[in-house]
């Protein structure tokens, strides 16, 4: 039999057999130690595992338990070590789909006619604990797809045979670990052991190929890491997401609700919620003022013959409601905003003195979304997004994008966001647009994010067919990203819209169309919020600023007065005289995560003042009225800019 050379990168090679494994090479070629820490290998830039045969000279790289890409081998691995435990648990009525790692963990889909519950749960754990403690090794064999047919068929796997049927091969892999046998393409861990820590978090329905119409089967998640202080860090962070999730403090704070008599992904705003979305509304078009845009209006409907031109018909319409008929012509509810501004434009002649023409809308649109796909306030299927159109002449694109950048960090800041990612993405296959155009205008981006001193990763190829994009990525308090803001060149819609303008050299030209959102849209962007803040809103932005509360019912009186006063100068205030007590009624401030609690009592009666107590328990001694209106009017004009 011949001999190949096989090496760790850099290292002396080995001769070894035809045939033999990588597991057969780390043997020979790593220390104790070091294959201890390693999970697998890779060949080429593709992850092996130690099952995997050698039959050419080759250079293997170890992945070890510290290398980014261990983590998923080590989830998938344990998503079969739970199908293992399920099998051996709950014996043939279960039936195995599939079982990937994901982002954060794994999760392997069962058919079960009882649904898993945390007594289940607890008892499939304990099994998986025992088969990593006993280090199983993960082996491998190889079959015709005839035969494996065959044997799933006979074991009564229908998801399994489906899978090979429409893998269309010769042959297909399996890997065994205990009595578990699955079909998988690897790679997995050495054996059972490296799972040092894991834990099963919860079971969803899941759809057997993401399609509504199959049947509905048991997804359990779970995660792994190589360590147990690395698990309780993910846990820790699952907890804390789950404090600050927004569908649950909307409930709490009393901002939006769903209803099923409404429909689903379409959201009411409570009277705290509207009041919130119109501080930041207001924010927004006060600060879209002072930066030279002028504010549109435009409806929600439109012609069919509108989105024909627009090319929504063609390259949308999975996104877009069933028309409707009115007068014998077809409408159609807008997923977009873009072809109102343009009739804007084209309403009248342009100059290019007139540049850049910017228009903002906060325009609603509705996008139809899986119900599957919904979530809170962040996917929903009316929304309203911040959006804005500009008009420029080519000579301007560097500069405005620099304007717009300048607006859109400006007013991410001033929500709390500080931190982000950054995202070019350049002309894909499939364009519109000359080859010169796409080429300036990406070289504009890039310009104006230099000179605005920001770093940036550029996504090859990722830009829409219509111009290349920016996104950005903010981070919440917790370190989550979140795509938020976005700011597209368009060559592709004043060419079909025929918009023109007149240059200085008298002839017609063609503008320049930026699509720009900051927040992205309204709803989702207070989705994030919630979250960021959890629901502990700054003062400019808190739904109630003030609740005043009395300690008995002869401060009734002057707390009206405060009230009033409060409210006059235009302050959020809310009145808790109700006949309870103080430490009631500051335990419910205290939950709807009010700033400033006012106490009246009979001292701040006769003197004329309030004793403040704040939402993290401290107290401020007692102020005038006059001086607490100072004190919020100083807050609110640091935390907003004026
Ligand atoms: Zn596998
Ligand atoms: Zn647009």
């Amino acid at each position: 039999m011949s001999n190949i050379k096989v090496s760790v990168h850099e290292g002396d090679f080995l001769e070894l057999a035809v045939g033999s494994t990588v597991r057969e090479a780390l043997e020979a070629l790593l220390s104790n130690k070091q294959r201890k820490q390693t999970v697998a290998a890779k060949i080429n830039n593709e992850i092996v595992d130690f099952t995997t045969v050698l039959t050419a000279d080759t250079v293997l790289t170890p992945v070890k338990t510290d290398d980014a890409e261990a983590l998923d081998v080590l989830r998938h691995s344990a998503a079969h070590i739970m199908a293992l435990a399920v099998r051996e648990i709950f014996g043939e009525n279960v039936k195995v789909a599939i079982g990937p790692a994901i982002e954060n963990g794994f999760y392997y889909d069962f058919q079960r006619d009882e649904a898993f519950t945390p007594e289940d749960f607890e008892k499939i754990e304990a099994r998986m604990e025992e088969i990593v403690r006993s280090g199983l090794p993960f082996t491998k064999t190889e079959m015709s797809s005839t035969d494996a047919v065959k044997k799933f068929g006979a074991e009564k796997e229908p998801f399994k045979t489906e899978l090979i049927q429409e893998l269309g091969r010769d042959t297909v892999s399996f890997y065994h670990v205990g009595e578990f046998t699955d079909l998988c393409k690897g790679p997995h861990v050495p054996n059972t052991s490296f799972i040092k820590a894991f834990k099963l978090l919860r079971v969803a329905g899941a759809y057997w190929r993401g399609d509504e119409k199959r049947d509905v089967l048991q997804r359990i998640y779970g995660t792994a890491f190589f360590d147990q202080k690395a698990l309780k860090k993910y846990l820790n962070a699952l907890e804390e997401a789950k404090r600050r999730d927004h569908r649950k403090l909307g409930k709490e704070l009393e901002l939006f609700t769903m209803q099923d008599e409404i429909g689903p992904g379409l959201i009411l705003w409570q009277p705290k919620g509207a009041q919130l979305r119109r501080l930041i509304e207001d924010y927004w078009k006060e600060e879209h003022y002072k930066h030279d845009y002028e504010l549109l209006y435009t409806p929600h409907i439109a012609r069919q013959a509108l989105w024909k031109t627009s090319g929504h018909l063609d390259f949308y319409s999975e996104n877009m409601y069933s028309s409707m008929d009115i007068d014998e012509v077809q409408y159609q509810l807008k997923p977009m905003n873009c072809p109102f501004h343009i009739g804007v434009y084209n309403s009248g002649k342009r100059s290019y003195r007139e540049f850049p023409i910017r228009w903002c809308e906060l325009g609603t649109v509705y996008r139809y979304e899986r119900a599957g796909a919904l979530h809170g306030l962040m996917r929903v299927r009316g929304f309203t997004q911040d959006d804005a159109h500009i008009f420029v002449r080519p000579d301007q694109l560097e500069d405005e994008i620099f304007n717009i950048l300048d607006l859109n960090l400006h007013i991410l800041k001033t929500f709390g966001f500080g931190d982000y990612d950054i995202y070019l993405s350049t002309r894909p296959e499939k364009y519109v647009g000359s080859d010169s155009n796409w080429e300036r205008a990406t070289e504009a981006l890039k310009l104006a994010m230099e000179k605005k001193g920001l770093d940036f990763e550029i996504d090859p190829g990722e830009g829409v067919f219509y111009g290349p994009k920016i996104d950005i990525k903010i981070k919440d308090q917790i370190g989550r990203s979140w795509q938020c803001s976005t700011i597209q060149v368009d060559f592709n819609l004043p060419e079909r819209f025929q918009m023109t303008y007149v240059g200085k050299d008298n002839a017609e030209h063609q503008p320049i169309m930026i699509h720009r959102a900051l927040m992205g849209s309204l709803e989702r962007f207070i989705g994030v919020l919630i979250e960021h803040y959890a629901g502990v809103f700054p003062t400019w932005l808190a739904p109630v600023q003030v609740r005043i509360m009395n300690i008995t019912d002869s401060q009734i009186d002057y707390s009206e007065k405060v009230y009033r006063q409060l409210r006059k100068v235009g302050f959020r205030v809310e009145k808790d005289v109700r006949n309870e007590k103080l430490n009631y009624k500051i335990r419910e401030a205290q939950v709807a995560k009010t700033p400033y609690m006012l106490i009246i009592g009979d001292n701040e009666k006769a003197d004329g003042t309030v004793t403040v107590r704040l939402r993290d328990g401290k107290n401020l001694p007692a102020m005038s009225i006059d001086d607490f209106i100072d004190k919020i009017r100083a807050e609110v004009v640091s935390e907003r800019g004026y």
